[in-house]
């Protein structure tokens, strides 16, 4: 069982939607915990930034006004497998092709609008924490694992 963290974004529109709530309760509800979260309004370096390895793409200035045009809500979670599984809870990254179920599947129509985002690799994970949280995140010892995980 590898314990893991993850960086989870509720973009602009999911802020802007009321969406928050329910993008939190799902993670919690799941068993994952909570490891730190605000709500912040970076300017256009730091989204350049975290999104550096799509600098190229056509839609990178597009990305980065829609990103810039509100407040995100970042957030670390931690758990079993939370990066593979967070990926999984918020679906493929174009909401057409999102299983119903899953965050995008459930509250998003297009990629540019698309309410979330979740690191794909530990690596980039610690990366992305590293950026949004240069203060360090909490640690603390959630007494429901024994609930939660088998050992
Ligand atoms: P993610 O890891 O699932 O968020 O997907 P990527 O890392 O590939 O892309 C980052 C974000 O860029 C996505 O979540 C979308 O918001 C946006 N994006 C990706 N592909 C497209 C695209 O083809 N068109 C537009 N408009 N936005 C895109
Ligand atoms: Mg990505």
């Amino acid at each position: 069982m590898a314990m893991e963290r993850t960086y989870i974004m509720i973009k602009p529109d999911g802020v802007q939607r009321n969406l928050v709530g329910e993008i939190i309760k799902r993670f919690e509800q799941k068993g994952f915990q909570l490891l730190a979260m605000k709500l912040v309004r970076p300017g256009k370096e730091h989204l350049e930034a975290h999104y550096a390895d799509l600098a190229g793409k056509g839609f990178f200035a597009g990305l980065i006004e829609y990103m810039t045009s509100g407040p995100v809500v970042a957030m670390v979670w931690g758990g079993a497998n939370v990066v593979k599984e967070g990926r999984k809870m918020l679906g493929a990254t174009k909401p057409s092709e999102s299983a119903p179920g899953t965050i995008r599947g459930d509250f998003a129509i297009e990629v540019g609008r698309n309410i979330c985002h979740g690191s794909d690799a530990v690596e980039s994970a610690e990366h992305e924490i590293a950026l949004w949280f240069p203060e360090g995140v909490t640690e603390w010892n959630p007494s429901r694992n024994a609930w939660v995980y088998e050992n």
